[in-house]
């Protein structure tokens, strides 16, 4: 028989889970419900994005889907490493062995369904944009949505909860079910994200295209810009949430003070209407989610941020995301499309993986510049070891994170001692709420 799946989310999770479940012949119809407007035709200063740097855990789950390698390829750049500008004007250049593929959260998404709504028509896949979930009634298997003043219901065998970081789904779960857990923590930053126009050649000799460039200040706020393909800079702003000083901005002109005493080299890359439309760009917050499963009975998923997100801080969210669905197609082979099997099977393999890597984003970058020169320090002295002795000494923390595929819980064994030393050193600046 034919399963009906309700997707809600058309973010990267959701729509490459779609794409896996339409290859799998005709056993999946595909509904997709979002929240917000078609990205295809939104205009990019109301997106709301930012750069997503992609390794080999998310680029491999979505290259198993043809044509996805090529697409991707037009809009996204490669990074070999990271260069860190220091206070005085020297740089600190971090390498890298595998590049990284960096592109904006829009563009991945754009991509995902232009590809989907070519390959599949109306008869298995439809997607609804401007509706947003409201409730789940989990008994007669039916999901609410509201779009506009319209209130409607949707029948499901299959409710995927791909909708991100504050999820209605999970929330759903977590209100019907006593053995459902869910802690979520405040990340101790908060971000806004930076367009600058294509520097000119002095900057561009300066500062190279293919790499991340990072300037940090004492009290932990960083900037990340990287040359996209059209050579313009995208980046985002990190900053502690307390003594905010970006929310205590209230002109461009102060935007523009900020800038030119904070971060002099990046100041006059922004031009006046970037300094006004950064004024007007909302805070947002970061939360890290651990649930103790991702499913409920036979008929409800959460994938991705709904299930697990993660702090920016490794890189780690939208890999994982997409690594989650990778996992739940080698499940649906294991297991012959026996959806309550995949089900309990996914949140058994997958919980101590969300778990460690939720850990590991939360001291990712270590929030005193002491601990910062320690961090370094030892990522150095453990790619040393490595290089010298690789049967002995395992590869760096960020490494093994970031160029390799080691499951998330055995990097996260191996540097329990750091990470427990670090997390208590952050431990004043988190709130947790379960
Ligand atoms: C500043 C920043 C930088 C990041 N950098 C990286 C990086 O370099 N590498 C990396 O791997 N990860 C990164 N991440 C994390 C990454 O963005 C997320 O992990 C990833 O987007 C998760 O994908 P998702 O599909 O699970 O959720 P989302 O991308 O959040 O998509 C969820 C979708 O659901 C929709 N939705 C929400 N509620 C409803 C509802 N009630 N009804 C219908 N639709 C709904 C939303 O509109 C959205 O489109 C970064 C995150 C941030 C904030």
């Amino acid at each position: 028989m034919v399963k009906k799946v309700v997707i809600v989310g058309a973010g990267a999770s959701g729509l490459l889970f779609a794409h896996y479940l339409l290859h799998r012949g005709d056993k999946y119809q595909v509904e997709i419900y979002e929240l917000r407007d078609d990205p295809q035709v939104l205009p990019f200063s109301k997106s709301r994005t930012f750069p997503i740097a992609l390794n080999h855990r998310g680029i491999s789950a979505l290259t198993r889907i043809e044509g996805l390698e090529t697409a991707l390829k037009a809009c996204s750049v490669k990074v070999k490493g990271t260069v860190v500008h220091e206070a005085r004007g020297s740089q600190r250049v971090v390498r890298r062995k595998k590049p990284l593929t960096v592109l904006n959260r829009k563009d991945l998404t754009v991509v995902l369904l232009e590809q989907l709504i070519r390959k599949f028509d109306n008869s298995r896949l439809k997607i609804h944009f401007n509706c947003q979930c409201t409730e789940v009634d989990f008994a007669n298997k039916q999901a609410k949505f509201q779009e506009k003043d319209k209130l409607f219901n949707v029948d499901y065998d299959l409710l995927v909860g791909a909708d991100g970081v504050n999820s209605i789904v999970r929330e759903q779960i977590l209100s019907t079910d006593e053995s459902f857990t869910c802690k979520q923590t405040i990340y101790h930053n908060q971000y806004k994200s930076i367009f600058l126009p294509s520097p000119d050649a002095a900057y561009k000799s300066k500062f190279q295209v293919g790499e991340f460039h990072i300037w940090r200040i004492d009290d932990g706020t960083t900037i990340m810009l990287l040359y996209q393909p059209d050579e313009t800079l995208t980046g985002v702003i990190y900053f502690p949430s307390h003594e905010n000083q970006i929310a205590n901005l209230t002109s461009t002109q102060e935007v523009i003070q900020f800038f030119t005493e904070t971060f002099p080299i990046v100041a006059p890359l922004m031009p006046k209407e970037e300094a006004e439309a950064f004024l007007l760009r909302p805070i947002s917050s970061i939360k890290t989610i651990r649930c103790n499963r991702y499913h409920y009975g036979d008929s409800i998923l959460i994938i991705g941020d709904a299930a697990h997100a993660v702090s920016p801080s490794l890189g780690q969210g939208c890999n994982a995301a997409l690594e989650d669905v990778a996992i739940l197609d080698n499940l649906l082979d294991e297991y012959s499309d026996n959806i309550a099997l995949v089900l309990e099977q996914f949140s058994v393999r997958r919980r101590d993986d969300a778990y460690a890597v939720a850990e590991m984003s939360e001291v990712g970058f270590p929030s005193s510049k002491k601990l910062m020169i320690q961090f370094l320090l030892r990522e150095r002295f453990q790619k040393i070891l490595h290089k010298i002795f690789p049967q002995r000494y395992k590869p760096s923390m960020m490494d093994m994170l970031g160029e390799t595929t080691i499951p998330y819980a055995e990097i996260f064994n191996s540097n329990k001692a750091w990470i427990s030393s670090v997390k208590k050193a952050n431990k004043q600046l988190m709130v947790n709420s379960d």
